[in-house]
């Protein structure tokens, strides 16, 4: 029998779903980086089919909004359901296509299906507030409504959960979705859409609810954020697109979530667990190649065990399988393709010129599909221009520090703010790191590494991170209008402040 993924990934794929699939601009190939063989065909949007994927989805939103928010949100249910059954084929096309070890693609699929469970119990909760009003018989309400069409630009790295992320906030919050994934993860994508279209078609809802649009970022992706009749762009990528993005959406007063680069760093203290501290930077460093965007990227080691630590962190990274990310003895796969072993390169020689010196690693491996390198450990100084840098790669800078504030000091001297994590048993080290005056990121762990956020909690940075926030918590208001409502029972006109008209 095949099966859906063999389906995705094995025929001529269109790369458009609006409630038909269509596609009328170029066709292109998709290869693996495990070998570099092709593994599927995809015809990509043109404009035109962007023009019509926004209008569908427009229309789509103003019957989608008036369905009850909790059967909106039994939708997002089976939505997880059917995730549930097709985990493993999802997790595996996920890895060939972009080349996470199949643990980590579980992972993946795992989140999405967990994201759908909290956003099912989200559909009763989305309520707003009742405020004492000033004026007598007078009520003060805050009200939550679907906002629109929500544009969700997502990047190659988690080519699935993103998505999953804001689709389930999304629908339960009455808004549709139109989703441009990456280039380099189309099939995974498609699978994906199919999955929501088929739940969404049982259930008689129009399926341009969850949208799709595959094309270049430059061509089809700015169309899709300069549209007004996109409420919502949540972006996640690079710093450099995301600046882009921040202020086209900006120029025409659209919202933006912005989920952008981050630069991790682990703080080790001389009063922490230092095992436990080599496992999270260990994991941290090769989890997905490096390329996830809480990658650690940087450890600060307090100066007295600094010796015990590079030892023991340069026997993992010696150890460490890579190959086939399918076989369950491997531990790092291939980056996601060529290019981005050229930056790995690139970077790793910059460092190297700008003073940092290569303790491990950092090359490339001659294995089919050439992208395949070992993973990198420099000595180098947060000042130096790489290292202010997040290259997408598995290279980590180890520095030291003598005290808590210097180590804070440096942890939060780069332009981003996204994870950060101290290793401490001392509860005045920990809440220093997690203070006001302490670590600037939008995660900040005690004991546990920068990678593997949960969904339960808010996600998101601070400063070139961009500021967005989605998954858990309260994360859902981007995605709603609020609007304040006062109604008067009182039976008689009465203004605000005192304030007496005379008629
Ligand atoms: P990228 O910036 O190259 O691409 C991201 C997305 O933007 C893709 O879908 C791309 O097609 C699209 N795009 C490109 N140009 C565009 C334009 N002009 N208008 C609209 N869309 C455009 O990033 P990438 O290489 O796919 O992903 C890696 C980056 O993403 C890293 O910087 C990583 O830190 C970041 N990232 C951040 C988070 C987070 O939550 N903060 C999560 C994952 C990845």
């Amino acid at each position: 029998m095949i099966g859906m993924h063999e389906a995705v990934a094995d025929a001529t794929q269109l790369g458009v779903f609006f409630g038909t699939w269509q596609a009328s601009g170029p066709k292109r190939a998709v290869a693996s980086p495990i070998d570099g063989r092709e593994i599927g065909q995809l015809m990509t949007a043109s404009a035109v089919d962007c023009e019509r994927v926004i209008a569908a989805a427009s229309d789509a939103f103003l019957a989608w909004r008036t369905v009850p928010a909790p059967k909106r949100a039994d939708i997002v249910r089976q939505i997880g359901e059917a995730l549930r059954r097709d985990k493993e084929e999802l997790a595996l096309l996920v890895t060939r296509e972009m080349g996470k070890h199949i643990r980590e693609a579980l992972g993946e699929v795992q989140e999405m299906i967990d994201i759908c469970d909290f956003a099912t119990g989200l559909g009763r909760q989305i309520g707003g507030l009742t405020l004492p009003s000033e004026r007598a018989g007078h009520r003060l309400m805050e009200q939550w409504h679907p906002l629109g069409v929500v544009g969700v630009v997502t990047a190659f790295n988690f080519p699935v959960a993103v998505w999953a992320w804001n689709l389930a906030l999304a629908l339960v919050c009455g808004d549709t979705v139109i989703w441009k994934p990456s280039s380099k993860t189309p099939l995974s994508a498609i699978f994906c859409t199919r999955l929501a279209a088929r739940v969404l078609s049982e259930n008689g809802v129009p399926p341009a609810v969850a949208s799709l649009l595959i094309g270049p970022g430059r061509e089809i992706g700015d169309r899709l954020i300069e549209d007004p009749r996109v409420a919502l762009v949540s972006y996640t990528g690079s710093v450099a697109t995301g600046r882009h993005v921040g202020v086209a959406v900006q120029r025409r007063f659209g919202r933006a979530i912005l989920e952008l680069g981050g630069n991790a760093a682990v703080i080790v203290s001389e009063k922490g667990d230092l095992q436990q501290a080599l496992e999270a930077v260990y994991f941290g460093v090769i989890g997905t190649s490096g390329q996830r965007c809480t990658t650690t990227r940087r450890v600060i080691v307090q100066e007295s065990v600094m010796p015990r630590f590079l030892d023991g962190l340069l026997r993992l990274m010696e150890r460490t399988r890579i190959g086939d990310p399918r076989e369950p003895d491997v531990h790092m796969g291939p980056m996601v393709d060529g290019a981005a072993v050229e930056t790995m390169m690139a970077a790793v020689a910059a460092a190297d010129k700008q003073g940092g010196r290569v303790l491990h690693g950092g090359q490339r491996l001659p294995l089919p599909g050439g992208c395949y390198v070992t993973p990198c450990v420099i000595e180098a100084g947060n000042d130096l221009s790489i290292v202010q840098q997040e290259t997408f790669a598995p290279i980590l800078y180890v520095m030291p520090y003598t005290d808590i504030d210097q180590a804070i000091a440096l942890q939060n001297g780069v332009p981003q703010g996204l994870s950060s994590a101290i290793f401490t048993k001392d509860l005045m080290e920990a809440e220093r790191f997690t203070g006001p005056n302490g670590s600037d990121c939008g995660l900040a762990n005690v004991n546990a590494g920068t990678v593997g956020a949960e969904i339960g909690g808010a996600f998101g940075g601070e400063k070139e991170t961009g500021g967005g926030r989605e998954a858990g918590s309260d994360a859902w208001k981007a995605y709603m209008r609020r609007q304040t409502s006062v109604i008067n029972g009182s039976g008689r006109i009465e203004l605000a402040q005192g304030i007496r008209l005379s008629v």
